[in-house]
């Protein structure tokens, strides 16, 4: 079964696409949690972090690039911004195909509450 960004990036399914090279896609989250709420994806299926191979190296370093130029494109580099990247449930997971969130355009607060 492919997976819901799997459709997206098919075009099965639709999306604000925002960036889309041969390794990944770039898109709008559906429920923005900051003015800027980009998903960055690899067009090629990975579950998890803990799903990464070696030799997806390169593509991993490749999400990172792809997000400094959207950060830069929308206006947010300079203030700043987080990249986070759930892994299964702990880490609050919910589309098992791996993906950076890029939130931005507003001071985010701290990252987790402290025990
Ligand atoms: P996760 O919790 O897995 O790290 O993040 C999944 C993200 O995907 C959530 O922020 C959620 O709002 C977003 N999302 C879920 N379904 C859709 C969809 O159909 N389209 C888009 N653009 N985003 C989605």
């Amino acid at each position: 079964m492919p997976t819901l960004f799997e459709k997206i990036i098919s075009g099965e399914l639709p999306a604000t696409i925002v960036f889309r090279d041969e390794r990944v896609t770039a898109f709008l989250d559906i429920h923005p949690a900051a003015p800027v709420h980009i998903l960055i994806v690899p067009n090629k299926a990975i579950a998890t972090v803990n799903d990464i191979a070696d030799s997806d190296e390169a593509l991993v370093g490749h999400l990172f690039i792809v997000a400094r130029d959207l950060a830069r494109q929308y206006g947010i580099a300079a203030e700043g911004y987080r990249l986070i990247i759930n892994c299964n449930s702990h880490g609050g997971q919910e589309v098992y195909h791996l993906h950076m969130h890029l939130l931005g355009g507003r001071p985010l607060g701290p990252m987790l509450q402290r025990l």
